[in-house]
């Protein structure tokens, strides 16, 4: 599972909880609201109907007091006005009254209220004599409703004291969950992310301070175990890469010492104390002495463009060439040497013209005859072929030597990379294919190899005419162009 998918889903779970806790508490929240507007509504009922008891008793004593001729207390509100805030107050309590019940007991307080309103319109004897009953009547209606509205007060309260143990007891269980889910979160966040992590940094200090074998364990989310591969990645490439060196550097002594003791041997043969030489033997010391200084001239000259290449440092000078010309001047070069091979020269009738650093392009061709007279056995057929395709023109070097298997060519034209029998067959540290393959990429062509072990190889260089090179940013620069830095580092 990937960190992020991981994360993804602890956060929705801690996410869903307090989404839920959230709810709840306004779910409780309604809840208690509903209650509390209840017991509001009843007190407010309890309030209002002792108030019309107050005022019918009020109202009664008025009318008595009146019989008595005792005089109207200035101060205290008339018989008009108590009456006429009877109905409004029964509207109110009618309004808050919550149930059936509620509703039927103010309908029989309404009609005994307006049954002793109606006497109250008699004679005044009549009216203090006829309003015991009715009045009686609707004063035990109230008290009726009183106790209906403390009953509903009293129910609103324990509901509301009910919800809110649960909503205690909800809080306190969402709390525990979010608090687990945490730890929990952050346990699991140890042990799936923080673990990995550690181990990868340890390795990576370890590999720090020189210990190379360290490598990263690769386990836990995919990011942190493509972290661990890539860093493994890395180590075994530089590793890789160290052995290369030292292989090289073991390479280059080797191949140093060869043409170094044949030119030690050759001045001993030649020096001072040694019986002097025949003119035949002075010859071929010299010949010797020649081909081993030639040998070292280009090692070393690989060597340089080699470095010169992979710092982006090495310029060319281009200018339109025959291709033909360039082929003939490196087949005459190797037919004066002493190889033994058969070196056929193929060649169109008409010019092949490319844009090219001469200097450099014969270079490559060289190596690619070096290579096949090097791979091949002495007396075969070496054939070297110019001709034209479409845009481009190709010089091709074909051998009957060694060949290389399909593994090899992959590693073919990276630096310091050998075929396993080339080693054993030929001197040479493995530069002049990658040196060659860069000079002809500049020249904006390519090289290709097509090659079966045990038959032959053939090396083609295929590069645009000059008419179309002249069109190339790449090979029509001015006087001289850098070549472009090195796509990869030394292997
Ligand atoms: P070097 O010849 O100095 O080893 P190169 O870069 O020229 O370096 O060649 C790299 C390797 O490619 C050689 O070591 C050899 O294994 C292989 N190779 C090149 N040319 C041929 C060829 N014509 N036939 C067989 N193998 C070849």
């Amino acid at each position: 599972m990937s960190l992020r998918a991981w994360l993804a889903a602890t956060m929705g779970v801690l996410a869903l909880l307090s989404l839920s806790a959230a709810a709840s508490l306004v779910l409780l929240t309604s809840v208690l609201d509903r209650s509390a507007s209840t017991l509001g509504d009843s007190v407010e009922g309890i309030r209002l109907a002792e108030e019309m008891e107050v005022g019918l008793l009020s109202h009664e004593r008025l009318v008595r007091e009146r019989l008595a001729s005792v005089p109207a207390d200035t101060g205290r509100a008339s018989r008009e006005e108590l009456e006429a805030a009877l109905r409004p107050q029964l509207d109110e309590l009618d309004r808050l009254a919550a149930t059936d019940k509620g509703h039927a007991l103010l309908k029989s307080v309404r009609r005994d209220v307006e049954l002793y309103l109606a006497q109250q319109r008699g004679p005044l004897q009549a009216r203090v004599e006829q309003a015991g009953p009715p009045l009686d009547s609707a004063l035990d209606g109230l008290e009726r409703v009183i106790e209906l509205n403390v009953v509903q007060a009293r129910d609103a309260r324990e509901e509301a004291a009910r919800w809110n143990s649960f909503a205690d007891r909800v809080g306190l269980a969402f709390a525990v969950l979010l608090l687990a889910g945490v730890v929990a979160v952050s346990l699991l966040l140890q042990r799936i992310a923080l673990h990995p992590l550690r181990d990868i940094s340890q390795s990576m200090r370890r590999f720090g301070s020189g210990r190379k074998r360290t490598r990263a364990p690769e386990y836990g989310p995919t990011e942190l175990r493509d972290m661990a591969r890539t860093f493994n990645e890395m180590a075994n490439s530089l590793a890789h890469q160290q052995e290369q060196q030292l292989a090289f550097l073991a390479g280059v002594a080797h191949e140093l010492r060869n043409p170094l003791s044949a030119l030690k041997l050759s001045t001993a043969l030649s020096g001072r104390g040694s019986a002097p030489l025949t003119p035949e033997r002075m010859e071929r010391t010299l010949a010797l002495v020649g081909r081993q200084v030639e040998r070292l001239d280009r090692m070393v000259g690989d060597l340089l463009d080699s470095t010169r290449i992979e710092a982006g440092k090495l310029e060319l000078q281009p200018e339109v060439r025959d291709a033909r010309e360039l082929a003939r001047e490196v087949v005459e070069l190797y037919r004066s040497g002493e190889s033994g091979h058969v070196l056929q020269l193929s060649l169109p009738e008409t010019s092949v013209l490319v844009r090219v650093d001469p200097a450099r392009l014969e270079q490559v061709v060289q190596n690619l005859v070096s290579n096949a007279l090097k791979y091949s056995p002495a007396g075969s057929r070496v054939d070297v072929v110019v001709r034209q395709e479409e845009a481009e023109a190709v010089l091709s070097v074909r051998d009957q030597g060694i060949g290389i298997s399909e593994d090899e060519k992959r590693l073919l034209f990276a630096p310091f990379q050998r075929a396993g029998n080339a080693r054993q067959r030929a001197p040479g540290v493995g530069l002049g294919l990658s040196v060659a393959r860069r000079i002809v990429e500049a020249h904006g062509g390519r090289i290709v190899v097509d090659s079966e072990p045990g038959t032959g190889s053939v090396f083609s260089v295929w590069l645009p005419l000059a008419s179309v090179a002249a069109r190339l940013p790449e090979v029509a620069p001015g006087p001289s162009s850098p070549l472009p830095p090195p796509e990869g580092t030394l292997h």
